[in-house]
């Protein structure tokens, strides 16, 4: 996921409003699709939208609308990524914003070392999915010279990466459009590389996006999913405990979000395919110095006056971010990694 204070002041996880979490019971791989929402989301957000009288907006709208809102925040505070960054699990408090940019960086350089890819993507075909302002495709296209096609819910967002890559020598290697990852514009087997940084926790029929990635995933080509999870349960559990359902809650509340899954249900998924080499693994101790990072950004001059323009969604989102901090600390959220190739 990482939307908004959320995303905004948090990198990518946050950006989300999204439906409330349905009440989970069993792990929940198939949640309400696009305008599906839940009655609650319903209420919500409409709710939400007190001051704009307009028909109850759905799930992807809703996602839309807050990138469309608050990506020129993040990217003036932030950068180019909404993303963790991976950091050394040693690293002292005191890091600087150059510090944090490059852990941001070393994300997207060890999601490809996790999956075996080093420096073979010349001309290579990937598609960016929920690229954001397409910092990982231009990363992608300029250091390892892959050829990048993104999709984002937001137009702003689409138009800003664009922008952002017209220049000499990018401008050919990657473009950027409105998409929904659920039903993405490409035909069957066209990418060699299929990439999902924090994405995922937006998608509400898990199923469906997993579905979606391998279609997509030319024979033989790698498919890396980086992306917010709950726990795995145990054997003995049909669901999480009351008090971190609540917890998720909170945090779907403030973001936009679906229900959450594990990362054992994205294996899951992901077995049901024609896929060999399934490997996971929890980055949740890499990425511990981000969320009190970007709360510190937020309590800035800069943040608090940006936040303040913001509006009262990025406040709230804001509000929550302390729970990300709670929810990795007490194991309940992960930091995942999924990775796989496509059988040829
Ligand atoms: N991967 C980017 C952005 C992460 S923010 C980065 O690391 O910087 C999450 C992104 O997911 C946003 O761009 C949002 O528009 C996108 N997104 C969420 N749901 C989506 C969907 N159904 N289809 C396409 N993009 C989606």
């Amino acid at each position: 996921m990482t939307a908004l204070l959320l995303r905004t002041f948090l990198p990518s996880p946050l950006t989300c409003r999204t439906p409330p979490p349905p009440t989970p019971t069993p792990p929940l791989i198939r949640g309400p699709r696009f305008g599906e929402l839940t009655t609650s989301a319903r209420v919500r957000l409409t709710r939400t939208n007190a001051t704009a009288p307009t028909k109850p907006r759905t799930l992807q709208e809703g996602i839309a609308e807050l990138y469309d809102e608050s990506s020129g925040i993040w990217e003036e505070i932030w950068g180019d990524h909404m993303h963790h960054g991976f950091y050394d699990p040693d690293s002292s408090v005191s890091l600087s914003a150059s510090d944090h940019r490059a852990a941001q960086i070393r994300m997207i350089d060890q999601a490809l070392s996790f999956a075996g890819i080093s420096e073979d993507l010349a001309n290579k075909r990937v598609v960016d999915v929920g690229c954001g302002i397409g910092g990982s495709s231009r990363y992608l296209a300029t250091k390892y010279g892959a050829q990048c096609e993104g999709i984002t819910l937001s137009p702003v967002q689409a138009e800003r990466a664009n922008a952002l890559a017209a220049s000499p020598g990018l401008a050919d290697k990657v473009s950027f459009q409105v998409a929904d990852a659920l039903d993405q514009p490409f035909p069957d087997g066209q990418f060699d590389l299929v990439w999902s940084m924090e994405s995922g926790e937006h998608m509400p029929d898990k199923a469906k996006f997993v579905n979606e990635l391998v279609r997509v995933a030319a024979p033989g080509g790698t498919i890396i999913v980086v992306t917010w999870c709950h726990r795995d349960l145990a054997p003995s559990e049909e669901s999480l405990q009351p008090w971190e359902k609540n917890l998720l809650s909170r945090i779907c509340d403030a973001y936009y979000l679906p229900e959450w899954c594990s990362t054992a249900d994205y294996v899951k998924l992901l077995k049901s395919h024609s896929v060999q080499e399934v490997k996971r693994a929890d980055w949740s101790q890499y990425v511990a110095p981000f969320w009190p990072a970007v709360i510190r950004s937020a309590l800035t001059w800069k943040g608090l006056t940006s936040l303040l323009r913001s509006g009262l969604k990025t406040i709230k989102g804001a509000l929550v971010m302390p729970l990300m901090i709670e929810g990795f600390q007490k194991g309940v959220i992960k930091l995942a990694i999924i990775t796989c190739r496509k059988l040829d």
